[in-house]
């Protein structure tokens, strides 16, 4: 037969007088330890050096976008958070004479969001990246007091541009055709280049 819990006999000198004493013993010991509380968002710690923070769109070492423009990136991701339009490059200058190439090879991407309102920062979009287009930082801080700032464009996920580095769009400069570059047949324009 199952016992009554509210039979059960007064407790013991034990219970009554050195538990509260033991529970306290953790309290004071603990007293005395490291405090582990992060002082967030005064004191910012760094995060583990592979961390998926906020995406990157890279460029090569003339300032050239990585990025062709395939949507590879948007097909993997299954939160449907990027969006991506591709449009062709021109060598024909335009009528002011200025250059229309954005990447080398035949396509850029035109139009290039992520929604972070969508992103799980899961990696997909990242290891789908055919040319190492795109990549992921260690930054961490996208939250926001509304959504038109979370859709990060074009213009916001680009690499800054390093010295060495021209704004596109211009010519391809590191070599004749856009193998030059993939097969990283050419001379860095820049130190460190590659901005992935
Ligand atoms: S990190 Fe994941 S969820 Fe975010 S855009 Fe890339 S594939 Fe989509
Ligand atoms: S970021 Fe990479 S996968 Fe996405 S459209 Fe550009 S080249 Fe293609």
């Amino acid at each position: 037969m199952a016992e009554n819990p509210g039979k059960q006999g007064s407790p013991s000198l034990k219970e009554q007088f050195w538990d509260p004493v033991a529970g306290f013993g953790v309290t004071f010991r603990t007293m005395f330890r490291k405090v582990v509380t992060e002082q967030y968002p005064k004191e910012k710690l760094p995060t583990a050096p592979r961390f998926h923070g906020r995406h990157q769109l890279n460029r090569w070492p003339d300032g050239l976008e990585k990025c062709v423009g395939c949507e590879l990136c948007a097909w993997a991701c299954p939160a449907d958070a990027i969006y991506v339009e591709g449009a062709s490059n021109v060598d024909e200058p335009d009528p002011d004479g200025n250059s229309q190439r954005y990447s080398p090879g035949e396509r850029y991407g035109r139009v290039y969001q992520i929604n972070y309102l969508r992103c799980i920062l899961c990696g997909l979009c990242i290891e789908a990246c055919p040319t190492r287009a795109l990549t992921m930082t260690n930054e961490y801080e996208l939250a926001d007091d509304n959504r038109r700032d979370l859709i990060y464009e074009k213009s916001d996920l680009l690499a800054p541009l390093l010295p060495g580095m021209e704004q596109p769009p211009h010519p391809m400069r590191l070599g004749d055709d856009e193998k030059d570059y993939y097969k990283g047949e050419y001379k860095a324009a820049a130190a460190g280049g590659d901005t992935a």
